[in-house]
């Protein structure tokens, strides 16, 4: 072939190329082949060799550089060249070898391929050269004819192609690792889906994929009536329709209810579905268009992605959940406790003076409890809440801090309580019954107490309402700084409690064993303290374990619970109790002592109990201590061989947001949530179904605790939780009654 042909074969190459592009769309997309040369003949000649052809289906692209320079700009502005057919000498001797360094060590771009032409033989570049460079064959221009430019062509585009899907493949991977902390920290919906998006965007490596999540609507927290999906992450082209219900995307949706109805990954043309289980009820899809449609590499990636995101998505939807469920009262949907002493701490930091706050406790409330049922007691608690909110001015709050006591905040003059009393005026009317009702208020003038925070001043509203209780004045009474002096029988609790660990006196322990859900089998026992003062009644563990902490006196309790717990394991070892697990609470404050691990590791030691027979249960209120010290402690006691449960979980929130980072075993659903399992009220199963799978989805245990009926353990059961403790099998015990109860559950 000459140059003269070539203006003839130009004109070929310009209408070849039309004809590819229409083509093209119509079936996959073409393979992007650069050709490096001074000479146009070369240029032609290699487009009219391969007009019509096809690789693997695809058909070709030229892209056309006349210089090392050129191309140097072409490469960098396509990252999708398949092979490079480059002359050696161009503008210099070197100019094509050092277009392949530029290619290869500049921009790094290992996986195109290159193929070396040249029409003098003279020039051809030594072997160290080649292996360097990776050229993967070299052909002077006489040898090219056009069966063996395809065939060389070929082996080239299929040796990217596997190169690219390697390299996609593993540059995804680690996309979806890097992926997982970012999806897995969002704890609201909207950051998750936001996250899952970009991730997917950097997974594919381009930017020019238009990307939506859609979700059913139940699956970030609303729950109205059989809603319709949306989209609730989006990115590119479909940035537009964040927000906005599915048929917004037009076409792309029924791609996307496709999806949904078959319940796997649906391809349309440039459209991809992927099918996200989620909870069974709410699935979601995560829709990526391209202009082309996805490589096969690139929709497996997605698919293994998509089932990460899965994971998460729910996780989110759990979280967003279970912060609800920390601030707020699943009853009257009016902030709890958390969130009321929140409201407080807000209002001091305002700065604002003048504002009283106030708690209402109902009187009698648990005796009509008992005596209507539950369900009339819940009645009257909304009846209450919504005459109180009815009188609220728009920046005051109501809160449901107890059981049956209301919290209000608002200005002095507005929470008077005479008119406060006014609303108890009229019976309250629930179901058919009219229910008089009386109430007892103790308040506190927030520029008059000493208490420095939320906590405080909650404290010393109590206080107040329990001197209102005790009856003497009237149904109300404000707190006055003299009444910290009331508080000297809790300093009188704390002298006993003192000489009573000095001296170990009337302090036992306790033992409440824990069972397989689906065997029967007791698997272990949770040491729970118990104090006798002088006068020989048991205190409450409620009363004085808060007293020990504050104190400091739970380093020494605590110490003394272990050490008595650990022994208590190896006489059941000897009373042929084979393998029982002993559960002991540990306070966080218990982690301040540098004595703390020291005194395990020496109990250990000296009774020869195996580690993994021991559990430390430590609550959720992590915020006592920072997160670091707990890490860091936690891992130890990990490495030691010991197990770690999360108590009464779900009932704080602090360490949600880093549970994932504690090294722990297992997640023990607090008796709240198991009490309200298979009643009217569905938010105890919902929240206990909620740990669950968060446990599940973390690699967590759970064990729930509270069990009192067959029914209860029957649903946690067919929840998947393994583990229980409850009255049901045995309220906490003695170590004797221990074990004659587990000698006679032995199967004889
Ligand atoms: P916890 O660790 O959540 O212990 C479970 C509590 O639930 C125990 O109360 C137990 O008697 C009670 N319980 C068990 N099953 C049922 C049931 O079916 N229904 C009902 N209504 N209650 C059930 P207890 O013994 O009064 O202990 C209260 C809390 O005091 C414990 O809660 C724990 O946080 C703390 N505590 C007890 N012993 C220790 C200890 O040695 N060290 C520390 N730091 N805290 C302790
Ligand atoms: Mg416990
Ligand atoms: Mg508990």
């Amino acid at each position: 072939m000459t140059s003269d042909q070539s203006d003839d074969s130009l004109h070929i190459f310009d209408d070849l190329a039309h004809g590819i592009e229409d083509k093209e769309l119509a079936s996959g997309k073409p393979w992007h082949i650069l050709i490096v040369d001074d000479d146009p003949g070369v240029h032609n000649a290699t487009v009219f060799a391969m007009q019509d052809i096809r690789i693997d289906g695809r058909p070709l692209h030229f892209l056309h550089a006349h210089s090392g320079q050129e191309a140097l700009e072409l490469v960098r502005n396509d990252d999708d060249i398949a092979v490079a057919i480059l002359d050696v000498v161009m503008e210099n001797e070197s100019a094509g070898l050092d277009l392949v360094r530029n290619i290869r060590r500049d921009l790094g771009r290992s996986e195109m391929r290159i193929i070396l032409r040249t029409g003098q033989p003279g020039y051809a570049p030594e072997m160290r050269v080649i292996r360097e460079y990776d050229i993967n064959d070299y052909k002077t221009k006489s040898e090219l004819t056009r069966v063996r430019l395809l065939t060389t062509l070929t082996t080239a585009v299929r040796s990217y192609d596997q190169l690219r899907t390697i390299i996609i493949g593993r540059h995804g991977l680690k996309s979806i690792v890097d992926a997982a902390p970012v999806l897995f920290s969002n704890r609201d919906v909207a950051g998750f889906a936001a996250a899952a998006v970009s991730s997917a965007e950097k997974i594919l490596g381009r930017t020019s994929a238009d990307i939506a999540l859609c979700a059913h609507r139940a699956s970030y927290g609303s729950h109205l009536d059989q809603p319709p999906y949306y989209v609730i992450g989006a990115c590119n082209g479909y940035a537009r329709h964040l927000g906005r219900p599915l048929n917004d995307l037009g076409n792309a949706a029924a791609l996307v209810e496709r999806a949904v109805a078959v319940r796997q990954n649906e391809v349309a043309g440039k459209d991809a579905a992927f099918f996200i289980a989620s909870t069974e009820s709410a699935p979601a899809v995560l829709l990526v268009s391209t202009e082309a449609g996805l490589t096969p590499a690139e929709e497996q990636l997605l698919a293994v992605y998509c089932v990460n995101i899965g994971v998460g998505l729910e996780n989110a939807g759990l979280i967003a959940d279970l912060s609800f469920s920390a601030y707020s009262d699943r009853l009257t949907r009016l902030p709890n406790r958390v969130g009321y002493v929140a409201r407080v701490d807000d209002h001091l930091r305002s700065g604002e003076r003048g504002w009283t706050m106030a708690l209402i406790d109902i009187d009698h409330f648990s005796e009509l409890n008992d005596a209507l049922g539950h369900q009339k007691g819940d009645q009257l608690l909304l009846s209450v809440a919504q005459r109180l909110s009815a009188s609220l001015l728009p920046k005051m709050t109501l809160a449901r801090v107890g059981g049956d006591v209301f919290g209000l905040l608002g200005p002095d003059d507005a929470l008077d309580p005479v008119q406060l009393m006014d609303h108890f005026r009229r019976p309250f009317s629930v179901g058919e019954y009219s229910l008089p009702i009386q109430a007892t208020i103790g308040l506190t003038r927030l520029d008059e107490a000493s208490g420095s925070d939320g906590i405080d001043l909650l404290k010393a509203t109590n206080i107040a309402l329990n001197r209102a209780k005790s009856g003497d004045r009237g149904r109300w009474h404000y707190y006055t700084t003299d009444m910290a002096t009331a508080t000297r029988s809790r300093l009188d609790l704390l002298h006993e409690l003192r000489l009573a660990v000095e001296h170990q006196r009337g302090l036992e322990l306790h033992y409440q064993p824990q069972i397989e859900l689906v065997s029967g089998r007791v698997i272990g026992a949770e040491a729970l303290i118990r104090w006798r003062d002088s006068d020989g009644n048991f205190i409450r563990p409620d009363l004085f374990i808060s007293l020990a902490e504050y104190s400091g006196l739970i380093v020494d309790l605590g110490a003394w619970v272990f050490e008595t717990a650990v022994n208590e394991l190896r006489h059941w070892d000897s009373a042929g109790l084979s393998g029982v697990r002993m559960a002991i609470n540990v306070s966080l404050v218990q982690f301040r002592d540098p004595q703390f691990l020291p005194r395990l590791r020496a109990a250990l030691d000296r009774t020869g109990i195996a580690p993994d027979r021991i559990e430390l249960e430590i609550t959720e209120s992590v915020a006592m201590l920072d997160a670091e010290t707990v890490i860091t402690i936690l891992t130890e006691l990990k490495t030691m061989g010991i197990q770690i449960a999360i108590d009464d979980f779900g009932t704080g929130f602090s360490s949600l947001a880093y549970l994932h980072r504690l090294p722990i075993d297992r997640l023990k659903i607090d008796r709240a949530f198991v009490r309200d399992l298979g009643s009217t009220r569905a938010s105890g199963a919902s929240i206990a179904q909620t740990v669950i799978s968060l446990g599940q989805s973390l690699g967590l245990s759970i064990i729930a605790e509270g069990i009192e009926t067959d029914e209860q353990a029957q649903l946690l059961m067919n929840l998947g939780c393994p583990l229980a403790q409850g009255f049901l099998y045995s309220k906490p015990v003695d170590s004797a009654t221990f074990i004659s109860w587990w000698k006679a559950r032995q199967p004889t």
